[in-house]
């Protein structure tokens, strides 16, 4: 269908643009918002229409510095201008991937050996369950191959990390392999299905059936756990006290190796420069994406631990070079946005920023939200928040998904000019703006966020 005032550009997206996670029919027949997006300042953003939102998201979470920083732009544009590419595959480099290395491992948790390069963070978790597999192929323990994902994980689009995002859009209809992928317990305390049960004794359950399911499956043939220090897409969810530590006891009482998916989390998104160290977790691989760059070009990374890199190091010797690369691995743009962002993450002390502001906005959201008839949950940990909507919040009865509560409330809430998302499942709507936001912006957030709660309740 036409619209009276469409204009080229619109026209051209509607016929020529096949748009991720977008429902193609509705987006056909007019029926999806098409908004062109033009110009970035902080954590504004700017469509051709001249509308202007606060980005609430920071993209997909990603805009950590926030947009319209020429220190990137221009870091981004010397390197295009020197060496736009080149490969780094057997032995080659640039300054820029060298020295982003450099900076990952210098910030990094303890025991971190050598970063990998990718594109996004999908890519980064296909490499991390090809190293998990080749570490055990070296170890000779063919057999130790399943990796455990938890339900509402999310880590990525592929094949494999499609089947490992543990989010029921992300399965449907794809026939994605099942195996050797397990799914374990949500860290989800809000949804736990006993209300009398405490956040440890919640933990203590998680643990006890992710130890039933290594039993069950066999010890010999489960290979690593993957899972978010904090839950993203899943519905934005710190985990519950004594999560991290009673895992993993678990993972090695039977020696399973621990992938932190720190896509959303690395580069300071919860108040620490890792999730990892915010919540003294131990893993032996942590996969980084979005906040590497915040997104000024794609790069992703796995960082690899000691234990796992001495075993590839030995084993190169008798099975020759790695087998596995992308023509794109430390692509020097991105490493190049990569350094600039980092050092601006460190001139602004962003990670500071986000504990400190982020504790603000998450107390702010509380004291708004806490007595409201339809909020049954407010948590967040720096800033990531959620609120999650709830028809009754003394039963915690949710809405009939049909409502589309939550992304009624979205849509509230860009009408006034805020981007929160609506999370894929369940009325949850989420924040994680980007790391420079002030008090004042955080204020605006919640101001609009209740005004579009209002609409609703
Ligand atoms: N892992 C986590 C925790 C994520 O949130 C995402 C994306 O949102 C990914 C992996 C996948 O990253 P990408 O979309 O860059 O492939």
């Amino acid at each position: 269908p036409e619209r009276a005032n469409m204009s080229e550009l619109e026209r051209n997206d509607r016929d020529s643009f096949f748009h991720p996670s977008t429902h193609v029919a509705q987006f056909s027949r007019g029926e999806v918002p098409q908004r062109v997006i033009e110009t970035g300042k902080g954590v504004y953003i700017t469509d051709t229409e001249g509308k202007k939102s606060l980005d609430g998201f920071a993209g997909l979470y990603c805009v950590n510095v926030g947009y319209g920083r020429q220190e990137i732009a221009e870091a981004i544009a010397e390197q295009a201008r020197k060496l736009a590419y080149y490969h780094a595959y057997v032995g080659h480099g640039t300054e820029a991937s060298i020295n982003l290395a450099k900076m990952i491992i210098d910030r990094a948790p303890e025991g971190m050996a050598r970063v990998y390069f990718g594109l996004s963070g999908s890519d980064a978790n296909e490499t991390n369950i090809k190293l998990i597999w080749y570490y055990n192929n070296i170890l000779g323990r063919p057999r130790k191959k399943k990796i455990i994902s938890r339900w509402r994980g999310y880590h990525g689009s592929g094949v494999m990390t499609g089947s490992l995002t543990g989010l029921e859009l992300y399965h449907q209809t794809f026939d994605l392999p099942r195996t050797p992928i397990l799914h374990t317990d949500a860290p989800y305390y809000f949804h736990r299905q006993d209300l009398s049960q405490s956040e440890a004794e919640f933990s203590q359950q998680c643990a006890d059936n992710l130890e039933a399911l290594i039993l069950r499956e066999g010890p010999d043939s489960v290979a690593a756990f993957i899972g978010e220090p904090a839950l993203g897409t899943g519905g934005i969810v710190p985990p519950p006290a004594g999560y991290w530590e009673k895992i993993q006891a678990v993972l090695k009482k039977y020696d399973v190796l621990l992938v932190a998916d720190e896509v959303v989390t690395g580069f300071g998104r919860l108040g620490s420069m890792f999730g990892a160290l915010h919540y003294d977790i131990k893993p032996d691989l942590i996969t980084i994406a979005k906040g590497l760059t915040s997104a000024y070009a794609p790069l992703s990374g796995v960082i690899v631990g000691d234990r796992v890199w001495n075993v590839l190091e030995q084993g190169s010797d008798r099975l020759g070079a790695m087998g596995h690369g992308w023509t794109y691995s430390a692509h020097p743009i991105g490493a190049a946005a990569g350094v600039a962002n980092l050092k601006l993450v460190d001139e602004l002390d962003l990670v500071t920023n986000a504990r400190e502001t982020g504790a603000y906005f998450n107390r702010s959201l509380k004291d708004t939200f806490a007595d409201h008839d339809i909020v049954g949950d407010v948590r967040g940990e720096g800033l990531m928040a959620a609120l999650e909507f709830v028809a009754d919040r003394d039963s915690r009865t949710f809405f009939d998904p049909a409502k589309k509560v939550g992304a009624q409330i979205s849509a509230a809430c860009l009408e006034r000019g805020l981007i929160a998302r609506a999370m894929p499942e369940g009325d949850i709507l989420g924040f994680a703006p980007p790391l420079c936001l002030t008090r004042e912006e955080a204020d605006t957030i919640v101001a609009i966020t209740k005004a579009a709660v209002d609409t609703v309740a």
